[in-house]
């Protein structure tokens, strides 16, 4: 367990950084209740900018500060882009916390707590999905694909895996902007994924195959399968895949995109985990009748996203994102929510995003999906044949 105390967390290119005081910020109310610790909606009370809090518990930490909360600072402070929450500064609260009475809270050797603050977003996609009568237009859910493969391809470019995608991770504002969060369980990687990386990661229903079937050595086709689940979710108006354990994780995941096997998985038989849960019988891929009420585009980059094996992914090329969805319709169409409600248009609203260099394909191939996503773009109609489909 890495210890460090606070102040010296690393953070050597922001030496102010952990020196302000929680005393800066006034908090206004408990927005999520984590893994890992309380968030908070407060007011910065010089400048009244509004901003998240997000302490770092500290309770269950016997060894110093914990290591997923050193990580999440590491990375946070690397990434910059817009679809990728930024983290503004680490601040302290001073002293012993004090009970009621006002006597010290014993339990860690710092004996404070520690804040990440966070921009502040309106939303995350859970609670807007769970919203009685909420139904996403498809408009908008090209819109939140496209931000979300954007952040996505970003952090994998920058060498950087999220392995916790899922709606609660994903945070929108009133804008429709859409920014990754949560890099609690994030991590550096090398491309040769010749790492031995811990397989009990990506909350269940997100989880891909391969690290149900045990896999250490892995790569940013992880996060692109949790993509392709959130991207069925959206379309499909629930969850498509929500195991209660592991084994049932998998067998639901057999169901739809078919048993794997040595022809359509090269290498799956040798996987750690392969016997244990070997599929009593055969079962054919199903992605596309399961679906069969979305748009044909739409399945297309579904079937690419839900592919079992990882590697397994042909090379699609692509021009150029330049197609990707101008921001004045991403406007119109958040607007048509009734959420999102500044009509205040971005910096470059409607310039094209700068085609990017294109990389070998597989799964984790998030250009080659974006190319799809291009394609509906181009569409005037949406890409479902009937509204009542989208959800
Ligand atoms: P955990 O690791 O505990 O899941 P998260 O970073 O995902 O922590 O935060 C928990 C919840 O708090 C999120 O699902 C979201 O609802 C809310 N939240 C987190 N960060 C922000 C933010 N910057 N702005 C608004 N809400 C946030
Ligand atoms: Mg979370």
């Amino acid at each position: 367990m890495a210890v460090a105390a606070p102040g010296q967390l690393n953070l050597d290119e922001s030496p102010s950084w952990g020196s302000r005081s929680v005393d800066c910020f006034e908090k206004l109310e408990q927005i999520g209740e984590g893994t890992y610790g309380q968030v908070y909606m407060a007011r910065e009370t010089e400048t009244q900018e509004i901003v998240a809090l997000k302490k770092i518990r500290m309770d269950n930490e016997r060894e110093g500060f914990p290591i997923t909360a050193i990580r999440e600072i590491k990375i946070l402070k690397k990434l910059h882009h817009q679809n990728v929450i930024q983290l503004k500064e680490i601040v302290t609260s001073p002293g012993p916390e004090r009970d009621e009475q006002g006597k010290p809270i014993h339990g860690n050797k710092y004996k404070g707590s520690i804040y990440m603050v966070f921009e502040y977003m309106d939303h995350d996609l859970t609670g807007l999905a769970d919203r009685p009568g909420m139904r996403f237009t498809v408009p908008q859910i090209k819109c939140y694909m496209k931000q979300l493969l954007t952040g996505l391809h970003y952090c994998h470019i920058n060498q950087v895996l999220h392995r916790d995608i899922k709606g609660s991770n994903l945070l929108i504002d009133n804008e429709g902007n859409l920014k990754l969060a949560d890099f609690g369980l994030a991590r550096s990687f090398s491309n040769d994924h010749n790492g031995n990386l811990t397989n009990r990661v990506i909350t269940l229903w997100y989880r891909p195959p391969e690290l149900l079937l045990g896999s250490t050595k892995y790569g940013p086709a992880v996060d692109m399968w949790s993509v392709g689940c959130i991207f069925a979710e959206l379309l499909n108006g629930k969850p498509i895949l929500p195991g209660k354990n592991e084994p049932e994780q998998l067998s639901k995941i057999f169901d739809v995109c078919g048993t794997p096997d040595e022809s359509n998985w090269p290498g799956v038989t040798k996987m750690p985990w392969y016997n244990n849960f070997k599929p009593p019988r055969q079962l054919k891929r199903r992605v596309k009748e399961y679906f069969k009420h979305f748009d044909r585009l739409a399945l297309d980059l579904l079937e690419k996203m839900l592919t079992l094996d990882p590697a397994q992914h042909k090379m699609h090329l692509m021009q150029s994102i330049s197609g990707l969805i101008p921001y004045h319709v991403i406007l119109k169409a958040c607007q048509s929510m009734n959420l999102h409600t500044s009509s205040r248009p971005r910096k470059n609203a409607n310039k094209c995003v700068k085609p990017m260099k294109l990389r070998r394909g597989k799964r984790h191939n998030i250009l080659n999906h974006m190319a799809v996503c291009l394609q509906f773009n181009k569409q005037d109609s949406p890409i479902l044949k009937s509204d009542q489909a989208s959800r």
